[in-house]
């Protein structure tokens, strides 16, 4: 039981930290609209988990942090917000990269998950 009420204050709190984020057009006052392409990796056979794609409005929440999608990581998870601030800031289109989690796991390799990501970003055009 209270595990089950541990896990509703973290909800919460997550959506206060939300709320607390701000949306695009507060945070990324230029741009138009973004997509981020994910493809999540684990260590597995079949190496690719699943892929993702988020179509970013300038009202959506500026929440980047995508989560690992990998059960009992703790604090893992991909920052992608460094990574579209670069890009925001130097008005540039588009970027590919990779990121590995950093969260902790039991019975797991400390390279349990990564992801592959593109992000393609349209500007507003300038006045
Ligand atoms: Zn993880």
């Amino acid at each position: 039981m209270a595990q089950k009420r541990d896990y509703k204050k973290k909800m919460e709190l997550n959506k206060l930290q939300k709320s607390e984020m701000g949306i695009v057009s507060d945070r990324f006052p230029s741009v138009s609209n973004m997509v981020i392409y994910m493809t999540y990796f684990h260590e597995a056979e079949n190496p690719i988990l699943m892929e993702r794609t988020i179509n970013i409005f300038p009202t959506s929440i500026a929440d980047f942090n995508m989560a690992c999608m990998i059960r009992g990581c703790d604090k893992g998870g991909f920052n992608l917000a460094p990574v579209i601030s670069k890009l925001v800031k130097e008005r540039k289109k588009s970027a590919k990269g990779d990121m590995t989690c950093k969260g902790k796991i039991e019975n797991h390799s400390s390279r349990h998950a990564h992801i592959s990501y593109r992000i393609s970003i349209n500007f507003r055009k300038k006045h």
